[in-house]
């Protein structure tokens, strides 16, 4: 699934091709993704694009009056097409934009969603309901200690919880918590201020380091231009369970919890 610098990244490259260009119409070859495809979206006509953003794990199309909010579930993708002699089985909507590009959804599982919604698009039960944006000021030390000293729950949970900071997934989580030297499944209220320093941080860094580098393509990720994220050649522990771990050389252990991977090195990582 992508995580937070995916969607960072997808929205940068496709914002230049949108912002301030019109839809002049939609073509809907799969009218049903997670939920049905909105008739709004599907007889959409002339709309100008004032905006493109990004909540989280979604991309958000702002329209003069309404917005269109993206989330790209497992396996979804947004291409910019030029040429638009192939279209494949997975090829769900294309957005046909006025400077001669389409703006192509792709989908292999079918688990993203596209909604229509006012231009408030904060108001909306998705969005209303996520917690801060993890590069932003509102995520800091003091804010995540005040919530970890109240949950027993593993911090790797904890920091995959939407409502409590939006955009980490399996990946960045695993990473976080390598690079903060914190065990994965440590209970939340047993990490020290120190630590919760350290971990934000961390979390701060990697995030940053990973849209630097255009995300991980570990599945099936690739940017709008068809290209894979280099941030994989980064991975300290995601996905290298007995391979050994770059800092001790200790083989890295793979954990499964809440049908969730988890990985670390039992040496590195109190
Ligand atoms: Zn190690």
């Amino acid at each position: 699934m992508p995580e937070l610098p995916e969607i960072e990244v997808i929205k940068n490259l496709i914002y230049p091709f949108l912002k301030g260009y019109n839809i002049t119409y939609s073509i809907v070859r799969n009218k049903k993704l997670k939920y049905l495809i909105p008739k709004e979206i599907i007889f959409i006509n002339n709309q100008k694009i004032i905006n493109v953003k990004r909540r989280g794990r979604y991309i958000i199309l702002i329209l003069q009056n309404n917005s269109i909010i993206i989330h790209l579930g497992m396996t979804g993708n947004l291409l910019i097409i030029k040429d638009n002699k192939k279209i494949n089985k997975n090829d769900h909507i294309d957005l046909i934009i006025d400077n001669h590009i389409i703006l192509r959804y792709s989908d292999i599982r079918k688990f993203g969603f596209w909604i229509w919604y006012n231009k408030n698009y904060k108001n909306n039960v998705f969005i209303k309901k996520l917690g801060p944006e993890p590069l932003t000021k509102s995520f800091n030390n003091l804010y995540l200690y005040k919530i970890t000293q109240k949950k027993k729950i593993p911090i790797k949970v904890l920091l995959m919880m939407n409502e409590i900071v939006v955009g980490i997934g399996n990946i960045y989580s695993n990473e976080s918590l390598f690079i903060s030297k914190i065990l994965p499944y440590r209970k939340a209220n047993t990490l020290t201020f120190t630590e919760i320093n350290i971990l934000v941080k961390k979390i701060k860094y990697i995030l940053y380091k990973s849209i630097k580098n255009g995300g991980t393509s570990i599945c099936n990720y690739i940017d709008p231009y068809g290209k894979k994220g280099n941030f994989s050649k980064f991975l300290f522990v995601y996905k290298r369970n007995n391979k050994l771990c770059k800092i001790c050389q200790t083989k890295i252990f793979k954990m499964i919890h809440r049908n969730r991977s988890t990985f670390f090195c039992s040496v590195c990582q109190i």
